[in-house]
C-alpha cells in the first residue's frame, strides 16, 4: 500500500507492480495534483546541488537514468514526459556570483563532471537571449528538463498498466500497527489492511497519525511559478541564476520560478511572489518582457530539516518512506522508485541510502 500518488507514489507503484506486488495507492486528492504538478522540471543534479556528498551522488544516479526512463514510460503509456536535452546555463550577474560559480566548477570537475566556465561573450554565443550585463556563466551540458505535469500523468498511467489500484479522494488518517509492525491504515472510509506501507505523502508525510519519530521531520515550503509564452521560442537552454530560474519548453511555453516560503500549507500566489519572479526572469533574459503571461501557481515542496530525503525502511517493520525530496523530487523519481522496489524485494539497493534513513 502506498500513501500519496504524486510522482514518488506513482513511480514506486510502477516499479513494485512490475516486480509482482499487488499495490494500492491512496490519494487524498487526485494523482499528481500537488507538488509534482507544480514543479519546473529541471533535472538539476549539478545546477541545484550545493556541494559534494551522498545527496549529490543520489542526484547524479537519478539523472543518469532519465533518458532511458523517458523512453520506457513513453513505450509503456504513450505519454511523452517532455525530456529535453536542453542543458543548463547558470548566469553570474556580479563578481560574488562569479566566484561562487568558479568554486562550484572546481569541485565538480574534480568529480569528473562536465561544466564549462564561460565569459560573457561565450555565454551569449551559446545562448544569445541572455542579458549582456552578466559577468559570465557556467554551462552544465548534462543537466536537462522534463515536463512535470506530463511526468506525473505518465507515472500514474504506468502504475495503472502494471496493475496498481488507485483510490482517489481517500485520505489516510492513521497508521495501524500490531506491536512494532505496520498492519494497515485507517482512512476516512475505514480500515484497510496491508503488510507493507510506503509513505509518499510529500509535504504531508509527517501529518499522518502514528508516523514514527523521523530522522528529520517534513514540512511544506511553498514555491510559486509564473508561466508565459513566447513564440517562436526565444531561447533553448534552461537559465539558472542565484535568485531563480527560467525554463523554456520547446513549444514556446516558459516557466519561471520560484520563491521559497515557509508559510505552512498555504498555496496562495501573491503579488510579491509574481513581482520577484518576473523581475528575476527579465533580468537574466530581457526579451521575456514581451512574452504573453499565461498563468501562475504555487506548490508545496516537501522539505526536511536537514535537506535530505527520507528514503528507505523505517524503525517500524513493514513501513517505508519515499518522501522529503524537497527541491529535487522530479529529478530523484527514477532512483527513488528503484530503491523502494529493491528494499521490498529484500535486495540491497544499488546506491548507498544509509544517509537518507528515515
Ligand atoms: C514551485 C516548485 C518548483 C519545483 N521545481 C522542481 C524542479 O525543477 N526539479 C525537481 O526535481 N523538483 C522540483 N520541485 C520539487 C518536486 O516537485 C517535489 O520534490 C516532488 O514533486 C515531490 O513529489 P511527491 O510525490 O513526494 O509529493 P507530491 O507531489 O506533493 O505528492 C504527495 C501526494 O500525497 C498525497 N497525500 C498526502 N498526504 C496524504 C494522506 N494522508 N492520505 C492520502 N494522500 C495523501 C497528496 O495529496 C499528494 O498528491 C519543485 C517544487 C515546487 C513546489
Amino acid at each position: 500500500m502506498i500513501i500519496g500518488a504524486g510522482v514518488m507514489g506513482c513511480a514506486c507503484a510502477h516499479r513494485l507492480g512490475e516486480a509482482g506486488f499487488a499495490v494500492t495507492l491512496l490519494e487524498k486528492s487526485l494523482p499528481g495534483a500537488e507538488s509534482s504538478a507544480a514543479a519546473a522540471g529541471i533535472l538539476g543534479a549539478q545546477s541545484e546541488v550545493s556541494g559534494p556528498g551522498p545527496f549529490f551522488e543520489l542526484c547524479l544516479a537519478s539523472r543518469q537514468r532519465f533518458r532511458e526512463y523517458a523512453q520506457e514510460l513513453t513505450a509503456l503509456t504513450g505519454v511523452s514526459i517532455g525530456y529535453e536535452d536542453s542543458g543548463v546555463v547558470e548566469v553570474a550577474l556580479d563578481p560574488a556570483e562569479g566566484r561562487l560559480s568558479v568554486a562550484r566548477a572546481e569541485w565538480m570537475q574534480e568529480r569528473g563532471l562536465r561544466v564549462e566556465l564561460l565569459d560573457r561573450e561565450e555565454a551569449r554565443r551559446l545562448e544569445p537571449a541572455l542579458t549582456d550585463t552578466m559577468i559570465g556563466a557556467s554551462y552544465y551540458p548534462d543537466d536537462h528538463q522534463v515536463d512535470p505535469v506530463a511526468l506525473a500523468a505518465a507515472l500514474a498511467s504506468a502504475a495503472d498498466k502494471v496493475g496498481a489500484k488507485f483510490r482517489s479522494a481517500e485520505r489516510v488518517r492513521e497508521l495501524v500497527f500490531s506491536g512494532n509492525r505496520v498492519t494497515g491504515v485507517m482512512t476516512d472510509g475505514g480500515l484497510l489492511n496491508a503488510d507493507r506501507v510506503v509513505v509518499a505523502g510529500g509535504a504531508w508525510s509527517a501529518e499522518i497519525k502514528g508516523v514514527p519519530k523521523l530522522r528529520a521531520t517534513v514540512k511544506p515550503m511553498a514555491g510559486q511559478i509564473v508561466q508565459m509564452e513566447s513564440r517562436p521560442p526565444l531561447f533553448r537552454h534552461v537559465v539558472y541564476g542565484y535568485k531563480g530560474y527560467v525554463v523554456p519548453r520547446p513549444d514556446g511555453r516558459v516557466v519561471m520560478g520560484s520563491t521559497l516560503e515557509d508559510r505552512g500549507f498555504d498555496k496562495a500566489v501573491t503579488i510579491a511572489g509574481l513581482h520577484r519572479i518576473t523581475g528575476m526572469g527579465m533580468e537574466m533574459v530581457p526579451g521575456l518582457q514581451n512574452a504573453r503571461f499565461t498563468g501562475a501557481w504555487s506548490g508545496l515542496r516537501p522539505a526536511t530539516a536537514d535537506g535530505l530525503p527520507l528514503l528507505g525502511a523505517s524503525s517500524v517493520e513493514g513501513l517505508y518512506f519515499a518522501a522529503g525530496h524537497y527541491r529535487n523530487g522530479i529529478l530523484l523519481t527514477p532512483i527513488t522508485a528503484l530503491v523502494i522496489r529493491d528494499l521490498l524485494l529484500d535486495k540491497l539497493p544499488e546506491i548507498s541510502i544509509t544517509p537518507f534513513a528515515p
